[in-house]
């Protein structure tokens, strides 16, 4: 057996600031990683072009930083289940490093590789690395998972948090025959997200990759983290982050995320900024409790959470699903909503509870529709987070506030009072006065003279008709 570790990479596309990766550093002088594009995942019908398109430029950089550090990132594209132990020993690697996850799937499937690579003798080790505390670490006075947020937070904010990790750097190159060994085991040229058949020709988001996921946490942290408090609900202003897809893909390491906000407070003794640098640390505590709710609580994935939610009648109209899908409720927050997702890959936070309260609420249409919309066109996509999300908005999640209804035109008046967010993505309604988007209220022959469609329903009495459908759910 050589002195190889071989280090897995899922959701940490990254060099810097990598627990599992520094560990393996230090244990052997001879690294070599790998990441497997797996067909179970990648042949399923929510996979949106966008991630694909961000995961594999953030690939690109990360094979980058292997060979200028004198090794190899090994791309493999078939069942890890089998690949991973494959090429493990066909580099006769002593050992397997991998960070941990918390979704089913990556449970069950790390489980069986563990299996398969210690009946080879081949050693694994795990890391928490994506998380700032892990799920055993935050636990109730009674050694229970926390279901409720406000409690959490307190224990999670109360708790020290870990600085980053060195940069990893390598000492021994591959030699030839190891790396015709690793090609006789499968491994290969990383493909384009279009020769995978994912085809997404607009910019992202976000940058791709390390640099470029440092750069934006480097500006956010310098100016609009002072002022997030007051500008993050407001989807025309350019106010949060935008990192979820990097903070999703690991391209940056969450201990320097969270350097950065230490060194934000460190700047300013104003009260309001740091008010504000706390709620984006609050957000930040939102992503690990519902990674944390995942972990403990793998049904989630599967459906709602509350009894009185679990067989609620539903109408799940399609052509309702169909008009939401494609911004046509006639509702132009909502529509301005799902166009930005369409468009973009993305959507602001706000907009995502607006959306995901009239699909559930108005057109009473059971999350999981909407949940699957959101995973096959969003490029930030995380299982804990959208489900977290969309539980929450269909008030059949944790939280203790069962029944959350959202009007659509008091959203907007708050949020986005000069209609800017609307006229940004519905450009029909573009020359439509304020006052008429705001409300919604445009009278029926404007839109149909500008090929803006009637609200598909009537939100009072849909409010109406959800609250007595609960109701009645509840009693049983
Ligand atoms: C219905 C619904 C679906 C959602 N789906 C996803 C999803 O698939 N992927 C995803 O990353 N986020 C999801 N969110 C959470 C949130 O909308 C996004 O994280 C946020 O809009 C991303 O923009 P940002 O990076 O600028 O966030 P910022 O406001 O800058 O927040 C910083 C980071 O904190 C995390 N975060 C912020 N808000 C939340 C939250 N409510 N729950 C969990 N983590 C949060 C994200 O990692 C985010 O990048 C969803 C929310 C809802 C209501």
């Amino acid at each position: 057996m050589s002195d190889l570790i071989l280090f897995w990479h899922r959701r940490d596309l990254r060099i810097s600031d990598n627990i599992g990766l520094a560990a393996a550093r230090q244990q052997s002088s001879k690294i070599a990683g790998v990441f497997c594009l797996d067909p179970n995942i990648l042949q399923r019908d929510d996979v949106a072009p966008a991630r694909v398109k961000y995961m594999i430029g953030c690939l690109q950089e990360l094979q980058q930083r292997y060979a200028a550090a004198g090794s190899q990132l090994f791309i493999l594209q078939d069942d890890p289940k089998q690949a991973i132990p494959r090429l493990a020993a066909a580099l006769n690697a002593k050992a397997v490093f991998w960070n941990l996850d918390v979704e089913p799937y990556a449970k069950d499937r790390d489980r069986i590789i563990t299996d398969a690579l210690k009946e080879k003798g081949i050693a694994v080790q795990n890391f928490w690395d994506q998380l700032l505390h892990s799920p055993a670490e935050i636990r109730t006075g009674s050694k229970q998972s926390y279901t409720v947020y406000s409690p959490f937070w307190k224990n999670w904010i109360g708790k020290p948090k870990a600085t980053p990790v060195e940069i990893f750097q390598n000492g021994i190159s591959l030699t030839e025959i190891e790396k015709e060994a690793a090609r006789q085991a499968g491994a290969k040229e990383l493909p384009s997200a279009k020769a995978l058949g994912f085809i997404w020709d607009k910019e992202l988001v976000l940058a791709t990759g390390e640099t470029a996921a440092k750069a934006r946490l480097e500006e956010f942290g310098k100016s609009a983290i002072f002022e997030y408090k007051e500008r993050r609900n407001f989807p025309s202003v350019d106010g949060t982050s935008r990192l979820s897809a990097a903070l999703k893909f690991g391209a940056i390491g969450i201990r320097t995320v969270w350097a950065a906000t230490l060194a934000a407070i460190a700047q300013t003794p104003r009260e309001e900024a740091q008010a504000s640098i706390q709620t984006w640390q609050q957000e930040l505590a939102w992503r690990e409790f519902y990674q944390h709710a995942m972990y403990w609580f793998p049904d989630l994935a599967e459906g709602a959470f509350r009894e009185v939610f679990k067989d609620f009648p539903y109408d799940n109209n399609p052509e309702h699903f169909q008009a939401w899908c494609e911004g046509k409720t006639g509702y132009p927050i909502v529509d301005a909503a799902m166009r930005q997702m369409n468009e973009i890959g993305w959507m602001h936070n706000r907009c995502r509870m607006i959306v995901a309260n009239f699909l559930t609420k108005d057109l009473l249409i059971d999350f999981r529709n909407g949940e699957k919309y959101f995973m096959q066109k969003l490029y930030d996509w995380d299982l804990s987070a959208n489900n977290g999300g969309w539980q929450w908005s269909a008030s059949s999640g944790m939280d203790p506030k069962p029944v959350r209804i959202f009007n659509p035109a008091s959203q907007t008046e708050k949020f986005d009072p000069k209609a800017e967010y609307i006229r940004q993505w519905i450009p029909e309604l573009r020359l439509v006065d304020t006052q008429s988007l705001v409300t919604g209220k445009i009278p029926p022959l404007e839109r149909e003279a500008l090929g803006y469609p009637q609200p598909i329903v009537d939100h009072s009495k849909r409010q109406r008709e959800f609250k007595q459908r609960y109701s009645q759910q509840k009693a049983g």
